[in-house]
Protein backbone atom coordinates (compact mmCIF):
# COMPACT_ATOMS: atom_id res chain seq x y z
CA UNK A 1 0.00 0.00 0.00
CA UNK A 2 1.69 3.56 -0.43
CA UNK A 3 1.24 6.40 1.91
CA UNK A 4 -1.24 8.14 0.02
CA UNK A 5 -3.73 5.21 0.73
CA UNK A 6 -3.19 3.80 4.03
CA UNK A 7 -3.39 7.84 5.02
CA UNK A 8 -6.83 7.31 7.32
CA UNK A 9 -9.52 9.90 7.10
CA UNK A 10 -8.89 13.44 8.26
CA UNK A 11 -12.35 14.09 10.79
CA UNK A 12 -14.10 17.80 10.89
CA UNK A 13 -13.77 17.03 14.68
CA UNK A 14 -12.36 14.23 16.95
CA UNK A 15 -13.30 14.80 20.84
CA UNK A 16 -11.92 11.42 21.02
CA UNK A 17 -8.44 12.96 20.65
CA UNK A 18 -9.40 15.05 23.04
CA UNK A 19 -10.29 12.41 25.56
CA UNK A 20 -7.68 9.87 24.86
CA UNK A 21 -4.88 13.00 25.27
CA UNK A 22 -5.90 12.99 28.66
CA UNK A 23 -7.38 9.87 29.33
CA UNK A 24 -5.47 8.96 32.96
CA UNK A 25 -6.55 12.33 34.33
CA UNK A 26 -9.84 12.11 33.03
CA UNK A 27 -10.61 8.95 33.79
CA UNK A 28 -9.61 9.21 37.81
CA UNK A 29 -11.20 12.58 38.02
CA UNK A 30 -14.43 10.77 37.00
CA UNK A 31 -13.54 7.81 39.71
CA UNK A 32 -13.35 10.71 41.97
CA UNK A 33 -16.69 11.94 41.82
CA UNK A 34 -18.08 8.65 41.49
CA UNK A 35 -16.61 7.29 44.82
CA UNK A 36 -17.84 10.86 46.35
CA UNK A 37 -21.39 10.37 46.50
CA UNK A 38 -21.75 14.17 45.06
CA UNK A 39 -23.35 13.77 41.56
CA UNK A 40 -25.22 17.59 41.45
CA UNK A 41 -23.41 21.14 42.19
CA UNK A 42 -20.70 20.00 44.45
CA UNK A 43 -16.99 20.88 45.25
CA UNK A 44 -16.33 20.29 41.98
CA UNK A 45 -19.05 22.42 40.38
CA UNK A 46 -17.74 25.24 42.63
CA UNK A 47 -14.24 24.83 41.84
CA UNK A 48 -14.36 24.60 37.97
CA UNK A 49 -16.45 27.94 38.46
CA UNK A 50 -13.64 29.50 40.67
CA UNK A 51 -10.84 28.43 38.59
CA UNK A 52 -12.69 29.35 35.43
CA UNK A 53 -13.29 32.72 36.62
CA UNK A 54 -9.40 33.23 37.64
CA UNK A 55 -8.72 31.63 33.79
CA UNK A 56 -11.23 33.89 32.30
CA UNK A 57 -9.96 37.17 35.05
CA UNK A 58 -13.63 37.81 36.21
CA UNK A 59 -15.24 38.41 39.21
CA UNK A 60 -18.07 35.24 39.44
CA UNK A 61 -18.87 32.43 36.99
CA UNK A 62 -22.27 30.32 37.20
CA UNK A 63 -21.77 26.67 35.50
CA UNK A 64 -25.50 25.60 34.04
CA UNK A 65 -26.40 22.54 31.77
CA UNK A 66 -25.33 23.93 27.86
CA UNK A 67 -24.16 27.01 26.66
CA UNK A 68 -27.63 27.28 25.13
CA UNK A 69 -28.90 27.80 28.85
CA UNK A 70 -26.22 30.12 29.23
CA UNK A 71 -27.42 32.32 26.97
CA UNK A 72 -30.74 32.21 28.16
CA UNK A 73 -30.37 32.17 31.89
CA UNK A 74 -28.00 35.47 31.13
CA UNK A 75 -30.49 37.13 29.08
CA UNK A 76 -32.86 36.32 31.79
CA UNK A 77 -30.63 37.93 34.67
CA UNK A 78 -30.01 40.87 32.54
CA UNK A 79 -34.23 41.51 32.25
CA UNK A 80 -34.74 40.51 29.04
CA UNK A 81 -38.45 38.67 28.68
CA UNK A 82 -41.41 38.74 26.10
CA UNK A 83 -41.46 41.45 23.92
CA UNK A 84 -37.91 42.40 24.34
CA UNK A 85 -35.87 42.61 21.38
CA UNK A 86 -32.31 41.25 21.14
CA UNK A 87 -29.62 42.44 18.55
CA UNK A 88 -27.55 39.51 17.37
CA UNK A 89 -26.28 37.79 13.93
CA UNK A 90 -27.68 35.24 11.83
CA UNK A 91 -24.50 33.89 10.85
CA UNK A 92 -24.22 31.63 14.09
CA UNK A 93 -25.37 28.20 15.06
CA UNK A 94 -29.03 27.77 15.85
CA UNK A 95 -28.50 28.29 19.47
CA UNK A 96 -27.54 31.80 19.47
CA UNK A 97 -31.17 32.72 18.41
CA UNK A 98 -32.73 29.74 20.12
CA UNK A 99 -32.02 31.46 23.38
CA UNK A 100 -33.46 34.55 22.20
CA UNK A 101 -36.77 33.33 21.57
CA UNK A 102 -36.56 30.73 24.62
CA UNK A 103 -37.24 34.25 26.59
CA UNK A 104 -39.63 35.62 24.62
CA UNK A 105 -37.71 37.84 23.48
CA UNK A 106 -37.22 38.83 19.28
CA UNK A 107 -33.78 38.76 17.38
CA UNK A 108 -32.77 42.18 15.35
CA UNK A 109 -30.37 40.75 13.50
CA UNK A 110 -27.42 42.71 12.47
CA UNK A 111 -25.24 41.49 9.07
CA UNK A 112 -21.72 41.15 9.41
CA UNK A 113 -18.65 42.48 7.81
CA UNK A 114 -17.09 41.13 4.76
CA UNK A 115 -13.52 40.54 6.59
CA UNK A 116 -14.18 39.12 9.91
CA UNK A 117 -17.41 37.43 9.20
CA UNK A 118 -18.59 38.65 12.94
CA UNK A 119 -21.28 41.44 13.48
CA UNK A 120 -20.69 44.54 11.46
CA UNK A 121 -20.70 47.58 14.18
CA UNK A 122 -22.04 49.60 11.37
CA UNK A 123 -25.02 47.75 11.26
CA UNK A 124 -25.59 47.66 14.95
CA UNK A 125 -25.65 51.48 15.02
CA UNK A 126 -28.58 51.14 12.43
CA UNK A 127 -30.39 48.41 14.40
CA UNK A 128 -29.95 50.59 17.80
CA UNK A 129 -30.76 53.60 15.84
CA UNK A 130 -34.28 51.84 15.43
CA UNK A 131 -34.71 51.54 19.30
CA UNK A 132 -36.12 49.22 21.38
CA UNK A 133 -33.16 46.94 22.17
CA UNK A 134 -32.51 45.41 25.24
CA UNK A 135 -29.13 43.51 24.55
CA UNK A 136 -26.97 42.79 21.97
CA UNK A 137 -25.30 39.37 21.41
CA UNK A 138 -22.01 39.74 19.74
CA UNK A 139 -20.95 36.24 18.51
CA UNK A 140 -17.19 35.36 19.21
CA UNK A 141 -17.19 33.06 15.78
CA UNK A 142 -14.65 30.52 14.71
CA UNK A 143 -12.66 31.86 17.79
CA UNK A 144 -12.34 35.30 16.70
CA UNK A 145 -13.47 38.10 19.27
CA UNK A 146 -15.58 40.70 17.44
CA UNK A 147 -15.07 44.27 17.38
CA UNK A 148 -15.71 44.68 21.23
CA UNK A 149 -14.62 47.86 21.92
CA UNK A 150 -17.22 49.92 19.14
CA UNK A 151 -20.11 47.53 20.01
CA UNK A 152 -19.42 47.98 23.47
CA UNK A 153 -19.10 52.20 22.92
CA UNK A 154 -22.42 51.63 20.95
CA UNK A 155 -24.30 49.40 23.26
CA UNK A 156 -23.10 52.22 25.98
CA UNK A 157 -24.16 55.06 24.19
CA UNK A 158 -27.99 53.64 23.52
CA UNK A 159 -28.24 52.16 26.84
CA UNK A 160 -28.07 48.53 25.71
CA UNK A 161 -26.94 45.83 27.86
CA UNK A 162 -24.08 43.00 26.03
CA UNK A 163 -24.00 39.38 26.21
CA UNK A 164 -21.39 38.13 24.85
CA UNK A 165 -21.55 34.45 23.02
CA UNK A 166 -18.38 33.18 23.50
CA UNK A 167 -19.00 29.56 22.69
CA UNK A 168 -16.19 29.62 20.20
CA UNK A 169 -13.89 31.77 22.21
CA UNK A 170 -11.84 30.59 24.78
CA UNK A 171 -8.87 32.55 25.08
CA UNK A 172 -9.73 34.58 22.09
CA UNK A 173 -8.51 38.54 22.89
CA UNK A 174 -9.49 41.60 21.43
CA UNK A 175 -7.78 45.13 22.25
CA UNK A 176 -6.07 43.05 24.80
CA UNK A 177 -8.98 41.44 27.22
CA UNK A 178 -9.94 38.58 26.67
CA UNK A 179 -13.26 37.31 24.96
CA UNK A 180 -15.83 37.11 28.27
CA UNK A 181 -14.30 39.92 29.89
CA UNK A 182 -15.75 43.19 28.29
CA UNK A 183 -19.47 42.91 28.23
CA UNK A 184 -21.90 42.82 31.49
CA UNK A 185 -22.75 39.18 31.00
CA UNK A 186 -20.67 36.24 28.72
CA UNK A 187 -21.79 32.99 27.46
CA UNK A 188 -20.00 29.92 27.40
CA UNK A 189 -20.29 26.37 25.82
CA UNK A 190 -18.55 23.25 26.89
CA UNK A 191 -19.82 21.00 24.20
CA UNK A 192 -16.96 18.27 23.44
CA UNK A 193 -15.95 19.88 20.20
CA UNK A 194 -15.04 23.09 21.61
CA UNK A 195 -11.61 24.83 22.55
CA UNK A 196 -12.93 23.79 26.66
CA UNK A 197 -14.64 20.47 25.98
CA UNK A 198 -16.48 18.28 28.49
CA UNK A 199 -17.09 14.75 27.52
CA UNK A 200 -21.37 15.61 27.42
CA UNK A 201 -23.03 18.96 27.63
CA UNK A 202 -21.59 22.02 29.75
CA UNK A 203 -21.87 25.82 29.72
CA UNK A 204 -21.69 28.36 32.12
CA UNK A 205 -22.23 32.21 32.61
CA UNK A 206 -19.36 34.48 33.54
CA UNK A 207 -19.46 38.27 34.46
CA UNK A 208 -17.73 41.04 36.62
CA UNK A 209 -20.59 41.75 38.15
CA UNK A 210 -21.25 39.39 41.00
CA UNK A 211 -24.70 40.22 41.80
CA UNK A 212 -26.15 39.22 38.04
CA UNK A 213 -24.10 35.96 38.17
CA UNK A 214 -25.64 34.80 41.43
CA UNK A 215 -28.77 35.38 39.78
CA UNK A 216 -28.07 33.10 36.81
CA UNK A 217 -27.41 31.00 39.68
CA UNK A 218 -31.07 30.91 41.47
CA UNK A 219 -32.40 30.77 37.95
CA UNK A 220 -30.30 27.42 37.21
CA UNK A 221 -32.23 25.80 39.60
CA UNK A 222 -35.78 26.98 40.35
CA UNK A 223 -35.00 30.66 41.19
CA UNK A 224 -34.22 29.32 44.62
CA UNK A 225 -32.43 31.56 46.76
CA UNK A 226 -32.64 29.13 49.84
CA UNK A 227 -33.73 25.29 49.68
CA UNK A 228 -37.05 24.89 48.61
CA UNK A 229 -37.32 28.75 48.37
CA UNK A 230 -37.83 30.53 45.23
CA UNK A 231 -37.16 34.43 45.06
CA UNK A 232 -38.68 34.14 41.12
CA UNK A 233 -39.40 31.77 38.72
CA UNK A 234 -36.42 29.39 37.52
CA UNK A 235 -35.51 26.72 35.80
CA UNK A 236 -33.50 23.21 35.81
CA UNK A 237 -29.95 23.75 33.97
CA UNK A 238 -27.80 22.56 36.57
CA UNK A 239 -23.91 21.64 35.81
CA UNK A 240 -23.53 18.03 37.18
CA UNK A 241 -20.11 16.86 38.91
CA UNK A 242 -18.55 14.18 36.39
CA UNK A 243 -18.64 17.25 33.51
CA UNK A 244 -16.81 19.73 36.27
CA UNK A 245 -14.46 17.13 37.12
CA UNK A 246 -13.55 16.73 33.43
CA UNK A 247 -13.34 20.12 32.28
CA UNK A 248 -11.10 20.91 35.81
CA UNK A 249 -8.83 18.71 33.84
CA UNK A 250 -9.14 20.14 29.81
CA UNK A 251 -8.91 23.65 31.53
CA UNK A 252 -5.79 23.04 33.10
CA UNK A 253 -4.91 22.16 29.51
CA UNK A 254 -6.67 24.72 27.41
CA UNK A 255 -3.75 27.38 27.04
CA UNK A 256 -1.39 24.24 25.95
CA UNK A 257 -4.65 23.03 23.10
CA UNK A 258 -5.01 26.76 22.09
CA UNK A 259 -1.02 27.07 21.56
CA UNK A 260 -0.92 23.91 19.58
CA UNK A 261 -3.96 25.38 17.44
CA UNK A 262 -2.52 28.33 16.41
CA UNK A 263 0.56 26.84 15.17
CA UNK A 264 -1.84 24.51 12.76
CA UNK A 265 -3.57 27.52 11.95
CA UNK A 266 -0.25 29.76 11.13
CA UNK A 267 0.66 26.38 9.32
CA UNK A 268 -2.35 26.62 7.17
CA UNK A 269 -1.59 29.91 6.95
CA UNK A 270 2.31 29.70 4.88
CA UNK A 271 1.40 26.40 2.76
CA UNK A 272 -2.10 27.93 1.75
CA UNK A 273 -0.61 31.70 1.00
CA UNK A 274 -0.93 33.01 -2.56
CA UNK A 275 -4.34 31.04 -3.37
CA UNK A 276 -7.28 32.54 -4.46
CA UNK A 277 -8.89 32.01 -1.13
CA UNK A 278 -9.90 34.05 1.74
CA UNK A 279 -7.98 32.94 4.66
CA UNK A 280 -9.20 33.69 8.45
CA UNK A 281 -6.67 36.30 10.45
CA UNK A 282 -7.17 37.74 14.14
CA UNK A 283 -7.82 40.90 12.70
CA UNK A 284 -6.48 44.25 14.63
CA UNK A 285 -4.90 44.14 17.95
CA UNK A 286 -6.65 41.07 18.20
CA UNK A 287 -5.49 36.81 19.63
CA UNK A 288 -7.37 34.02 17.54
CA UNK A 289 -8.91 31.22 19.59
CA UNK A 290 -8.89 28.92 16.03
CA UNK A 291 -11.59 27.14 17.00
CA UNK A 292 -12.41 26.60 13.08
CA UNK A 293 -9.88 27.81 10.78
CA UNK A 294 -12.56 29.29 8.33
CA UNK A 295 -11.66 29.76 4.88
CA UNK A 296 -13.88 31.38 2.08
CA UNK A 297 -14.42 30.46 -2.10
CA UNK A 298 -17.26 31.05 -3.97
CA UNK A 299 -16.90 27.47 -5.31
CA UNK A 300 -17.29 25.66 -1.69
CA UNK A 301 -19.41 23.25 -2.30
CA UNK A 302 -16.70 21.70 -5.09
CA UNK A 303 -13.74 22.26 -3.07
CA UNK A 304 -15.48 20.37 0.06
CA UNK A 305 -16.69 16.93 -2.51
CA UNK A 306 -12.97 17.11 -3.66
CA UNK A 307 -11.39 16.99 -0.14
CA UNK A 308 -14.27 14.53 0.61
CA UNK A 309 -13.15 12.31 -1.98
CA UNK A 310 -9.93 12.06 -0.55
CA UNK A 311 -10.68 11.53 3.32
CA UNK A 312 -10.43 14.95 4.62
CA UNK A 313 -13.64 15.97 5.97
CA UNK A 314 -15.03 19.48 6.46
CA UNK A 315 -17.46 20.94 7.86
CA UNK A 316 -19.72 24.07 6.85
CA UNK A 317 -20.31 26.40 9.94
CA UNK A 318 -22.91 27.14 8.95
CA UNK A 319 -24.25 26.31 5.92
CA UNK A 320 -28.11 27.75 6.38
CA UNK A 321 -28.70 31.06 8.10
CA UNK A 322 -30.36 31.73 11.11
CA UNK A 323 -33.10 33.85 9.38
CA UNK A 324 -33.38 31.49 6.29
CA UNK A 325 -34.23 28.24 8.68
CA UNK A 326 -37.57 27.24 8.83
CA UNK A 327 -38.21 27.50 12.65
CA UNK A 328 -36.43 31.16 12.88
CA UNK A 329 -37.33 32.39 9.30
CA UNK A 330 -37.53 36.11 9.89
CA UNK A 331 -37.62 38.80 6.58
CA UNK A 332 -34.96 40.74 6.88
CA UNK A 333 -32.20 41.44 4.26
CA UNK A 334 -28.48 40.42 5.45
CA UNK A 335 -26.27 40.17 2.47
CA UNK A 336 -23.13 39.61 3.65
CA UNK A 337 -24.74 36.93 6.01
CA UNK A 338 -25.96 35.14 2.84
CA UNK A 339 -23.06 35.41 0.84
CA UNK A 340 -20.81 33.81 4.12
CA UNK A 341 -23.02 30.81 4.40
CA UNK A 342 -22.49 30.28 0.64
CA UNK A 343 -18.66 30.40 1.08
CA UNK A 344 -17.48 29.41 4.13
CA UNK A 345 -15.33 26.21 4.87
CA UNK A 346 -13.80 24.76 7.93
CA UNK A 347 -10.85 22.96 7.42
CA UNK A 348 -10.06 20.59 9.78
CA UNK A 349 -8.53 21.98 12.81
CA UNK A 350 -8.61 20.28 16.07
CA UNK A 351 -6.96 17.86 18.56
CA UNK A 352 -6.74 15.14 16.43
CA UNK A 353 -5.48 17.03 13.45
CA UNK A 354 -1.31 16.82 13.23
CA UNK A 355 1.00 18.66 10.96
CA UNK A 356 1.28 16.22 8.37
CA UNK A 357 -2.37 16.22 8.38
CA UNK A 358 -2.33 19.90 7.78
CA UNK A 359 0.32 19.33 5.24
CA UNK A 360 -1.87 16.82 3.53
CA UNK A 361 -4.95 19.01 3.36
CA UNK A 362 -3.06 22.01 1.99
CA UNK A 363 -1.39 19.63 -0.81
CA UNK A 364 -5.26 18.69 -1.93
CA UNK A 365 -6.08 22.15 -1.67
CA UNK A 366 -3.48 22.89 -4.10
CA UNK A 367 -4.31 20.13 -6.43
CA UNK A 368 -7.96 21.40 -6.71
CA UNK A 369 -7.16 24.57 -7.37
CA UNK A 370 -4.39 23.28 -9.97
CA UNK A 371 -7.02 20.93 -11.69
CA UNK A 372 -8.73 24.73 -12.28
C1 LIG B 1 -21.93 25.68 20.63
C2 LIG B 1 -22.50 27.03 20.53
C3 LIG B 1 -23.62 27.45 21.29
C4 LIG B 1 -24.49 26.50 22.06
O1 LIG B 1 -23.87 25.70 22.94
P1 LIG B 1 -24.56 24.31 23.39
O2 LIG B 1 -23.69 23.90 24.53
O3 LIG B 1 -24.50 23.39 22.23
O4 LIG B 1 -25.95 24.59 23.82
C5 LIG B 1 -23.99 28.77 21.23
N1 LIG B 1 -23.34 29.66 20.45
C6 LIG B 1 -22.29 29.30 19.68
C7 LIG B 1 -21.62 30.34 18.86
C8 LIG B 1 -21.85 27.98 19.68
O5 LIG B 1 -20.83 27.63 18.91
Amino acid sequence: MTAESSRRPILSAAPKAEYLAARAEIDAAVRRVLESGRYILGPEVEAFEREFAAWLGVAAVAGVANGTDALELALRALGVGPGDRVATVAHTVTATVAAITAVGAQPAYVDIESESMLMDPAALERVLAGGGVKVVVPVHLYGRACDLPRIVALARRHGTKVLEDCAQAHGALVGGAKAGTVGDLAAFSFYPTKNLGALGDGGAVAGQDAALVDRVRRLRQYGWSERYVSEEAGRNSRLDEVQAAILRVQLARLDAGNARRASLAARYAERLAGLPLRLPSAGPGGVHAWHQYAVRTARRDDLRAFLAAREIHCAVLYPVPVHRQPGFRADVNLPETDRAAAEVLSLPLHGGVTESDVDHVCAAVRAWFAKG
